[in-house]
């Protein structure tokens, strides 16, 4: 889709681009043929897609994969995507992908085995921690980000920018920063640069969804001790931490941004089995 297409479907579907939505439609069929690339789909395979929009990504990927799943919050695509996805077997959920539930899903067992989203900047790290809570078995994700968000994603411990997002999908699987994209591949073109990633899980990795709870509760106070932060969610007592951590041989003082993210899984793992005693 190039940008003569994408203002042809607007005019032709009577609709334009609503900034509150982070709506900024691709148009450069290099960087879609690259993220569909990365996803690598066959007829085997079941993809989810956050935020169709016009169906840049949507109208290649439902012929490509066995079935076909997108999530967009924006009714106003309906039409369109009746006819670039729906009626090629594709199936469009009209919600906000942060407010669903499990019962909204096609069936109890939905599991992608991709997910694809250029995703809205605003919503960028909730919807990004969802996707990998709703679908841990998931083995592919590919991103489009804001450039400035990759500090964030692939931050070392001990920086500033370390946090539950680079924790999250450390855990989730291995990242990788593909491509840049520049604004001009957008309509309407954002202000700043983006950037494709790709997250791939391992097979036969594990990975609970239960996780990622318990590292943001570890990062809600950052300027606190992990031990204040931990416990200011009061789901866990400042004896269990202490004690989790005298197991790991971590010190009592120690700050979030100081633990790898391996050491999150030990220290929920031993804290859970504790609370299962009680
Ligand atoms: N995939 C299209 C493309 O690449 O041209 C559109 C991408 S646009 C950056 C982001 C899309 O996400 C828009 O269609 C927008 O309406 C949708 N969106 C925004 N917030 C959403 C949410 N909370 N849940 C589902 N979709 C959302």
């Amino acid at each position: 889709m190039n940008r003569q297409e994408v203002l042809t479907i607007l005019d032709q579907y009577g609709l334009s681009a609503k900034k509150s939505l982070g709506q900024n439609f691709l148009c450069n069929d290099n960087v879609i043929g690259g993220i569909l690339d990365l996803a690598n789909l066959d007829k085997t395979m079941t993809c989810l897609e956050i935020g169709p929009g016009l169906g840049a990504l949507s109208e290649k990927a439902v012929i490509l994969c066995g079935r076909y799943v997108a999530v967009e919050i924006d009714t106003r695509f309906q039409e369109r995507l009746t006819d670039a996805v729906e009626n090629k077997g594709g199936c469009v959920l009209y919600k906000d992908y942060l407010a669903l539930a499990a019962e909204d899903l096609p069936d109890p067992s939905f599991a992608p085995d991709v997910i694809l989203s250029n995703l809205p900047y605003y919503v960028m790290t909730p919807i990004m921690l969802k996707v990998m809570r709703d679908f841990p078995s998931c083995g592919k994700m590919v991103f489009m980000v804001e450039e400035e968000a990759l500090d964030r994603i692939f931050a070392n411990p001990g920086t500033k920018q370390y946090g539950p997002l680079s924790v999250v999908t450390a855990l989730f699987g291995n990242k990788r920063k593909c491509f840049n994209v520049d604004a001009a591949s957008f309509c309407p073109a954002p202000n700043t640069i983006s950037s494709v990633i790709e997250i791939t899980a391992e097979p036969g990795r594990v990975f609970d969804p239960s996780w990622i709870g318990f590292v943001e509760s570890a990062f809600a106070l950052r300027r606190k001790t992990l031990v204040n932060s931990l416990s200011s969610s009061g789901k866990y007592s400042k004896e269990s931490i202490l004690s989790a951590l005298g197991t790991l041989g971590i010190k009592e003082t120690v700050r979030s941004e100081e633990l790898q993210p391996s050491d999150f899984v030990r220290m929920y793992e031993i804290m859970h089995d504790r609370k299962e005693e009680n």
